[in-house]
């Protein structure tokens, strides 16, 4: 597969399990373009030596940046790992880059299973 443009976003009780999926499928990841909303993304370069690109911490504007970029054309895959069961201060922006995901039709995992499934889609296309 082509290097393409992955977003990685995980909510505080989903960064284990972020750090657990991008340290599994580290070498298949090393082969794209990664950008993370500021705290997933550091901690997922803490885990791993991956490149990330980082944007703002999540409640701080990074998910519209991502946002933004899906609507420019420049994201490709959306890994999101949501905690569904803690209210976030910025459920709206949470919302808004779910809905240009949907819009762009770009394919987005929210939680570690689908995740899964993607990452083999992805490897049986290379
Ligand atoms: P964070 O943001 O990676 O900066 O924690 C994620 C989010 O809560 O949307």
């Amino acid at each position: 597969m082509m290097p393409v443009n992955i977003a990685l976003i995980a909510h505080d009780k989903k960064k284990d399990d972020m750090i657990r999926f991008c340290t599994n499928h580290v070498e298949i990841l090393g082969n794209h373009r990664l950008i993370a909303t500021g705290t997933t993304g550091k901690r997922v370069r803490e885990a791993t030596d991956l490149t990330i690109r980082l944007f703002k911490s999540g409640p701080m504007g990074g998910d519209q940046e991502i946002g933004a970029r899906i609507a420019q054309g420049k994201v490709d895959i959306v890994f999101f790992f949501r905690d569904p069961l803690t209210a976030q201060p910025h459920e709206p922006d949470v919302s808004a880059l779910f809905r240009l995901s949907d819009v762009y039709e770009i394919p987005l995992a929210t939680n570690i299973k689908t995740a899964e499934m993607l990452i083999q889609a992805m490897k049986s296309d290379s």
